[in-house]
């Protein structure tokens, strides 16, 4: 079955055209800009790249235009859009109500809607691109994935915050955790190699956003993102954990407003924070490497943080079977792979630097022979997750 990926953010959009029975990848691409000016960078297949610099008014235009693209003649991958059986939209917050992905239907935009406040930034954009599609394509279904729903098997210990009780039962304030939909696939992939279901893995998704995530048997039981994105690692914006302390210290030094904190912790800190340098780890690798200290430190800080939650969640789950590292970071720095695993040998982690320093594709081991629990890289693959829930949604309609 043909289905149309679509992430759909303030002003940009990301989306892949995937066939699910042979998983082929037919097209993908990314508007950003949208509002603004506008550029398009398509993908046939995965290795076709072209470029459209216009004006993109709306979100309404720039998926108008994705789909004029996929059945145009010289960028044609589909005859007519009709070909196109289902929609998989990726949603940021989906609360207490959604534990899996749903067909959309009105009750489901209206729960949506009245999560906005959890994920003020996201979820207008999500839905948005909902109702563009139902709009533009009125006969195809439409799912949408969370990418909170994998963390809502998390015990209540695990996902309430040490306040009062009532601030949970009445403003839902609680560890909602995000980066699911790629935990759920990594950790999956990390089950499968091990041929092992009662496993206790630890999922290391590295990016721009980070988080760390404890899935026992199949499940999360803890993760280091909270009610926002912004608990947890060092990333590289985010400062991840903070005494909550400095807040009001800041706010009263700085004379700062609450939007004014929330931009300062979520933009301007993190490794760009700290290095001044770059939130782009690569150059902040580069600047260390010329001798920059803020730079190694920012690295050093990153790795020890991420060690913390390692450790933390090895001793939650009595045990680990495997690590996991993906995404943007996890998938390509062997540099910060081994300063992670460096001095875990006595619980029994152990990298091979070797293997560990090569780059390859696909799924590979990085620990040694002798290495009591297993080391992986795993690169993610949300879309083809938010593909395949949707064809088991829509397979019998
Ligand atoms: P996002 O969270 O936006 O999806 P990605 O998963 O693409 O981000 O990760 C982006 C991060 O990955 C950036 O900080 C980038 O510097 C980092 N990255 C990509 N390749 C490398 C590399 N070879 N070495 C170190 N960092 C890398």
């Amino acid at each position: 079955m043909l289905v149309f990926v679509l992430n759909a953010g303030s002003s940009s959009l990301k989306y892949q055209l995937i066939d699910t029975k042979s998983k082929e990848l037919k097209a993908s691409g990314l508007v950003e800009r949208i509002g603004i000016d506008g550029i398009l960078k398509h993908e046939i297949g995965e290795d076709k790249k072209i470029t459209f610099e216009l004006p993109i008014p709306t979100h309404k235009e720039a998926i108008e235009l994705v789909l004029r693209i996929l059945t145009n003649d010289e960028t044609k991958v589909i005859n007519s859009i009709g070909e196109i059986k289902a929609i998989g939209h990726r949603v940021v917050h989906g609360g207490e109500y959604f534990k899996e992905s749903v067909i959309v239907d009105e009750e489901v935009i209206k729960k949506i809607e009245e999560l906005i406040p959890l994920a003020p930034l996201h979820n207008p954009a999500n839905i948005m691109g909902v109702k563009i599609c139902k709009e533009l394509m009125p006969k195809v279904p439409n799912v949408v994935t969370f990418d909170t729903a994998f963390h809502q098997t998390m015990p209540m210990e695990n996902f309430l915050y040490a306040v009062p009780y009532a601030d949970y039962s009445e403003h839902h304030l609680r560890k909602y955790g995000f980066h699911g939909t790629s935990h759920y696939y990594v950790s999956n992939e990390a089950v499968n190699i091990l041929k092992k279901k009662d496993s206790k893995i630890i999922v290391c998704h590295l990016g721009n956003g980070s988080s760390v995530c404890a899935v026992k048997d199949g499940k999360s039981i803890s993760t280091s993102m909270g009610l926002t994105p912004l608990e947890g690692l060092v990333m590289g914006t985010r400062s991840g954990d903070i005494d909550a302390g400095v807040i009001p210290y800041l706010m009263k030094r700085k004379n700062l407003t609450p939007d004014q904190i929330v931009d300062y912790l979520n933009k301007k800190s993190g490794i760009l924070g700290v290095s001044g340098v770059s939130s782009d780890l690569r150059e902040v690798i580069k600047a260390a490497n010329d001798g920059d200290k803020r730079s190694k430190i920012a690295i050093t800080m990153l790795c020890e943080r991420i060690k913390k939650y390692l450790c933390s969640y090895a001793g939650l789950m009595h045990g680990v079977d495997a690590i996991c590292f993906t995404a943007g970071i996890g998938e390509n720095s062997d540099l910060i792979r081994e300063k992670v695993c460096e001095g875990l040998e006595f619980m029994g982690i152990e990298i091979d630097k070797e293997k560990n320093s090569k780059r390859e594709k696909g799924n590979r081991e990085i620990s040694t022979k002798n290495s009591k629990t297993k080391i992986y890289i795993i690169p993610t693959n949300e879309e083809l997750v938010i593909a395949n829930d949707t064809y088991n949604l829509v397979k019998n309609i």
